[in-house]
This record gives structure tokens, C-alpha cells and sequence, in this order.
């Protein structure tokens, strides 16, 4: 069947035909294709096309598609049973692999999804500081669960108002949403709600937005002001997470949360997730303690056989300066390509993570995103897509290397994005 015959049939069964609303094309325009493999930087769809893949899954796929010995290792594990409902020998590696390299966590628990381990730890949060409010920022995205789904009211202290129909106010309440990168917002919070406040949530470089990076010290004005005021910090570092070094962003900028979550590569292209940080915090958990959480298929081998690898390979491989040195590339063209056209552009890039703005102005937070023209992203994509470079179908989310980009298929695809550029 062609793309275009699956998602007839699939619009027919599932919401959309889709399983997750980004898939749709809705944001670009369109109808989606379909992928039936991937290997290495390349996507293969239903109608044969060839695709170089700026997705990666979403972020998943930093050693590329299929890497033999992630392949190998679910393989080898598969021989032995899919699930034992028991604790396996596979949980106990993959949590000294992450408590070796994440510099704040020392008890970590694995779960089956970054919402779960975002959901997880903002209950934590609250059941470790007896307190019911969380503090989280515009355009930072942590999952789906009801607490976390809140967008940005007017003022800055307003209380947020649910994202989603079926999220009761009273839950959005509970959730104060501030702009990122304004840390005297935050101390104000903290005066406004004196005792209040469990926790704030953050993606340390928010990059479900697009990628923003933060304004120096900012991090760290964060990291004192939940110890001056007795509140919990979080990085959700489910994308950012061993994606940018083997210690995430905490490494990066040596600022230490209570806890952190993880996902997205630590299953590599299983479904996972995982938070960890402080003991004494992490103790609070059920079976130790008063906090309940669970999963029937939590640390399930294949997943965590996936994921051990692709932790193994990162540290084998350290492949991080190779992956900044393809990002720089990318973004050196987009920057190019864009002036010689006379569009305004902003090409944020960190390793293997970047993306393209249409904006004259640099972008700081969520406001200044929605201000970019995603009418030109959208044609900017379908040029993309054309000459066969798939690139997020959103003008707000981040683009992803792997290690498989090496090579040829950087070197075409600056090419056709330079190309893609001129056309439009
Ligand atoms: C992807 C993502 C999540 C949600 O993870 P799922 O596995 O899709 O539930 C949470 N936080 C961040 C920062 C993410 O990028």
C-alpha cells in the first residue's frame, strides 16, 4: 500500500491517523507518509522514496537507524523472554550506567515513557516537600500527563489554564507557568507563594519549541533559588539527556538538580524512560516510602538490552565533537543560504541539535518563538521534503544528528537545504 492508501485506512481507526498528533503534518500541511525502515541517516516510505532523517526518531536515533550492535543486543536478549515481570540482571546495568554518567543522580528508577518519568517526579516532588505547586515555563514540553499540560496565562503569576480539554482547572491551578529565561519571574513566584512551591520543572535547553538556548547563568539562578526556598529542582533531560554529553546539560553547565528524567535515547528506539537524582529524595518512593509508582513492563530486558547498548556505544565512541562539528556545518549553510536569499534567520545550534527560525531577532523564549513565520517554515519543509531531506514537521521542534550522518548524506543534505532555501 502507498502512503497516501495507509493513511486513508488509518484515518478510518485511529484519532487523526496518527498515534501521536505531531505525525499528522497539521502544523506544515500535507498528509504524512508512511515509514516502512529506516537504516543508518536514511528513511525508507511506503512508496520508496529515500529520506535523509533530521527526526531521529525524535531524538532516539543518535548512533542512526538500526546500528547493528543495538540490533545484536535486543536479538540476543529476545532469546531469553520478552518480560518476566521480576527484577532482571538488565535493570541493575542500565541504572550504573546512569548513575556513572548523570553527575546529580545517584538512585535512579526506570519507567516506560518520559511522561511517565516527568509525571513520576513531579509526584515525587511534592510527596518528598509535602507542597502541591509546581512551577514550569512556556513552551517547555515534559509529556502529557495533567499537571504538566498547562500553557501560559497573561501576567506572569498568573495561574496556567489547561492545554488540553480534559484537564481540570483545579489540576491547572496547582501549575505556575513562567516565561523561560527571566529568573527574577521565578523569584517572584517564590515571594508569591511563600511555602507553596515543590518544584520547578525545566528543560534545561528547551527544545520542543524549536531550540532555546539559556542566557548565562540562568541555570544557575534556577539551581538557588529552589535552595533558598526549599523546592526541588528538575531537569528534564529526556532530549537533552546524553544527547549533548554522557552527563547531559548538567554537565555541560555543572549546575546539579534534585532530580532529573530521562527517555528517548536510553532506550535505544525502545520505549523508555527513567528519573533519578538525590537518595534521600529518591528513597521517598515506594516500596521505601510514602510515594507511590509502578509499571508492569518497567526495566523490561529488550528495552533495557536496547538501551545499554546505546549507552556502551556512546562511551566507547564519545562521538560528541564529531556530532558538534556536523551541527556547526549545518548550521554555517542555513546562516549562508538565508542571507544570500535575504530572509531573516536564526539557526540556534548545540551538537547534534538544531534548528531554523524565520525571525529577525534572536529567540528567548516561547513569546519571541510564536513570532517567527511558520508559513515560511512550512514551505521551507515541503522544499525539504521534495528533494528528499526530512526535516520535524513543525516549525517548533528541534532538528537531530546521529553518528550515520557522517559523510555523504551532511554534505547532500546541506545541499539540498542551501537549494530548498533559494527556491522559496
Ligand atoms: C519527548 C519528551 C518528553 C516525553 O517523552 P515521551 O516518551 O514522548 O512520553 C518529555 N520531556 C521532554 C523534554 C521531551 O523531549
Amino acid at each position: 500500500m502507498t502512503s497516501e492508501q495507509l493513511f486513508a485506512r488509518a484515518r478510518e481507526l485511529i484519532p487523526g491517523g496518527v498515534n501521536s498528533p505531531v505525525r499528522a503534518f497539521r502544523s506544515v500541511g500535507g498528509a504524512p507518509f508512511f515509514v516502512k525502515s529506516a537504516q543508518g541517516a536514511t528513511i525508507t516510505t511506503a512508496d520508496d522514496r529515500h529520506l535523509i532523517d533530521f527526526v531521529c526518531t525524535w531524538g532516539p536515533a543518535i548512533h542512526g537507524h538500526n546500528h547493528p550492535r543495538i540490533k545484536a543486543a535486543i536479538a540476543s536478549a529476545l532469546e531469553n523472554g520478552t518480560s518476566f515481570g521480576t527484577p532482571n540482571p538488565y535493570e541493575v546495568e542500565m541504572a550504573e550506567l546512569i548513575v556513572r554518567f548523570v553527575p546529580s543522580i545517584q538512585k535512579v528508577r526506570m519507567c516506560n515513557s518520559g511522561t511517565e518519568a516527568t509525571m513520576s517526579a513531579i509526584r515525587l516532588a511534592r510527596g518528598f516537600t509535602r507542597r502541591d505547586k509546581i512551577i514550569k515555563f512556556s513552551g517547555c514540553y515534559h509529556g502529557h500527563s495533567d499537571s504538566l499540560l498547562i500553557k501560559a496565562g497573561s501576567g506572569a503569576l498568573t495561574h496556567g489554564n489547561p492545554d488540553s480539554a480534559g484537564v481540570p482547572a483545579s489540576f491547572a491551578r496547582e501549575t505556575l507557568v513562567l516565561p523561560y529565561n527571566d529568573a527574577a519571574a521565578v523569584e517572584a513566584a517564590f515571594l508569591a507563594h511563600p511555602g507553596q512551591i515543590a518544584c520547578i520543572i525545566v528543560e534545561p535547553y528547551p527544545a520542543n519549541v524549536g531550540l532555546i538556548l539559556p542566557e548565562p547563568g540562568y541555570l544557575a539562578s534556577l539551581r538557588r533559588l529552589c535552595t533558598e526556598h526549599g523546592a526541588l529542582l528538575i531537569f528534564d533531560e529526556v532530549m537533552t539527556g546524553f544527547r549533548l554529553a554522557k552527563g547531559g546539560v548538567q554537565e555541560l553547565v555543572g549546575v546539579k538538580p534534585d532530580l532529573t528524567t530521562l527517555g528517548k535515547i536510553i532506550g535505544g528506539g525502545l520505549p523508555v524512560g527513567a528519573f533519578g537524582g538525590r537518595t534521600d529524595v529518591m528513597d521517598m518512593l515506594a516500596p521505601v516510602g510514602p510515594v507511590y509508582q509502578a509499571g508492569t513492563l518497567s526495566g523490561n530486558p529488550l528495552a533495557m538490552a536496547a538501551g545499554i547498548a546505546a549507552l556502551r556505544l556512546l562511551e566507547e565512541e564519545n562521538p560528541y565533537e564529531r556530532l558538534a562539528t556536523m551541527g556547526r556545518q549545518i548550521r554555517d549553510t542555513l546562516i549562508a543560504a538565508t542571507r544570500a536569499k535575504g530572509l531573516p534567520a536564526q539557526v540556534p545550534q548545540t551538537g547534534s541539535m538544531f534548528c531554523l527560525y524565520f525571525a529577525a531577532n534572536p529567540i528567548r523564549d516561547y513569546a519571541t518563538a510564536l513570532k517567527t513565520d511558520a508559513v515560511l517554515f512550512g514551505r521551507f519543509f515541503h522544499a525539504c521534503l521534495a528533494k528528499g531531506v526530512y526535516l520535524p514537521p513543525s516549525a517548533y521542534e528541534a532538528c537531530f544528528l546521529s553518528t550515520a550522518h557522517a559523510g555523504a548524506s551532511i554534505d547532500q543534505a546541506c545541499t539540498h537545504m542551501s537549494d530548498a532555501i533559494r527556491s522559496l
